[in-house]
């Protein structure tokens, strides 16, 4: 691993990895791995997470395919030294900003969108003209190995590589002195993660997660909320970094909204939604039996059934549930969907103010001022007004956390800016000096 890693190293010093013709053929060449590669990435979609193709192609492959395509298109705008205002006092000297990669990158990536979360970095350290080593999830390890086995026959190991394995191949990774890291999965790991950078104040990117709510008031249109809320949850059944997590909703209209969802639920999962070719698993049993155990908090409203072999549970609301229960403190990142009432805006602003703030809050209402004021007044990562999840496949808006939710963001623009550097320079004239900042100047005095 080492040696891997002092081939990056000197690759990078080389320059090879900056001029624009090389990153654009780079970016090209990772689009044609994954249309060589797109029928297995979807099988192996399938196999490990049981995701359709449809998702498979929009959540995970398509998305991809976006952001290199936009990158392509701006990147040489992007790269070019900006010219800024320079100051009077400077007179004579001009400015500029250079962006610059940052050199060697880990991307550490998680198992719920096992592709997507491994690649779609690696566009934007492409873009910024670094090396990267990426260490997907094993958790996945089809998917992994597929990464492995496209990467090292599009790229050469000393410019882009991939390194399989579990707890231990990331910890040793993250002995490494790596020029920047960018990881994506838990808040504890997280934490890990910072720490091991904070040895050689290595910059980072943390892309985590939390308690996303979905706050619903009696303005609302009740029956796009429902579709809207039980779409974004149950995608990937629930293993999604900014499905709402729970659902806050304005008490006088809390029966119909979960009989709009129940309804919801059986239109896309059917009622056997194990048997439904659109309902994704658990990523392992270990997994299915700590989503189990909420089961035993509040009412069941909707669902419950499950099977821990075969790695699944049913689309499940959870009625009468309290800021206490387990399923409350912690993130749930599975299809349970627990439902909680308010009774003013202000109520629900100060509940969710009371958690961590989190990657994603959904708003549903139709209350101009409300909308104002939970924007205003709510701390969180990114989110919709109206919709759940959308924000996220914008190449437009940059998506991360805020707290303990994460800290930087990419995707689109922010994507090349979070694996670049920008150099500040001022360029001084030589045909004058002025003699006024320096010492034992007697005319200095007059100029302040
Ligand atoms: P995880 O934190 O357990 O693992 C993520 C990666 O870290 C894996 O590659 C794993 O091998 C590695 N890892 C695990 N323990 C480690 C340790 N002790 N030291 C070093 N490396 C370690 O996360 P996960 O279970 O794979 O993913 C689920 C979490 O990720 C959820 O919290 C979810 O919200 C979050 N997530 C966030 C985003 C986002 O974009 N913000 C996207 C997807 C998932």
């Amino acid at each position: 691993m080492i040696h891997l890693f002092e081939k990056q190293k000197r690759y990078f010093q080389t320059g090879e990895t900056r001029p624009i013709d090389f990153r654009l053929q780079q970016l090209k060449n990772l689009k044609a791995a994954i249309k060589k590669y797109e029928r297995e990435i979807i099988d192996t979609l399938k196999v490990e997470l049981h995701k359709s193709e449809f998702e498979a192609y929009s959540a995970e492959i398509g998305v991809v395919y976006e952001e290199i395509r936009f990158m392509i298109k701006r990147l040489p705008d992007w790269i070019k030294p900006q010219r800024v205002p320079t100051p009077l006092t400077h007179i004579g000297s001009k400015s500029y900003i250079y962006p610059e990669p940052y050199g060697v990158n880990l991307i550490i990536a998680p198992w719920n969108y096992p592709f997507q979360l491994a690649i779609s970095p690696l566009v934007g350290a492409i873009a910024a003209g670094n090396c990267a080593i990426i260490k997907p999830s094993e958790y996945t390890p089809n998917m992994s190995a597929l990464l492995k086995k496209m990467i090292s026959e599009t790229f050469p190991e000393e410019y882009i590589a991939v390194v399989e394995g579990g707890v231990e191949v990331s910890q040793q990774l993250l002995d490494l002195r790596f020029d920047h890291i960018f990881f994506t999965g838990s808040v504890p790991v997280g934490k890990i993660v910072m720490a091991a950078a904070a040895k050689y104040l290595t910059p980072v990117t943390l892309e985590l997660g939390g308690k996303s709510p979905a706050i619903v008031d009696a303005s609302a249109h009740l029956d796009l909320a429902a579709k809207r809320i039980v779409w974004g949850k149950f995608l990937n059944a629930g293993q999604t970094c900014i499905a709402p997590d729970y659902v806050l909703v304005d008490a006088n209209v809390k029966s119909l909204l979960i009989e709009k969802m129940k309804q919801y639920i059986v239109e896309f999962y059917g009622e056997r939604p194990e048997q439904s070719p659109y309902y994704g698993r658990i990523v392992s049993e270990r997994h299915t039996e700590r989503l189990v155990r909420f089961l035993n908090e509040g009412t069941i409203v909707h669902g419950g059934r499950y099977d821990i072999e075969q790695r699944w549970i049913e689309p499940t609301l959870l009625d009468e549930i309290t800021w206490e229960d387990d399923v409350m403190r912690e993130e749930i990142f599975g299809p349970i969907l627990p439902i909680l009432t308010f009774e003013t805006i202000d109520e629900a602003i100060a509940m969710v103010n009371a958690y961590e703030k989190p990657l994603a809050l959904y708003l549903f209402s139709e209350d101009r001022q409300v909308q104002q004021q939970v924007i205003e007044q709510i701390s969180f990562g990114g989110g919709c007004i109206n919709d759940t999840i959308m924000h996220i496949a914008t190449p437009y808006l940059p998506f991360g956390g805020v707290g303990q939710s994460g800290m930087g963001a990419y995707h689109g623009k922010a994507s090349f800016d979070a694996f670049s550097h920008y150099k500040s320079v001022l360029k001084q004239t030589t045909k004058f000096d002025l003699s006024i900042r320096y010492p034992n100047n007697p005319n200095a005095l007059k100029w302040i």
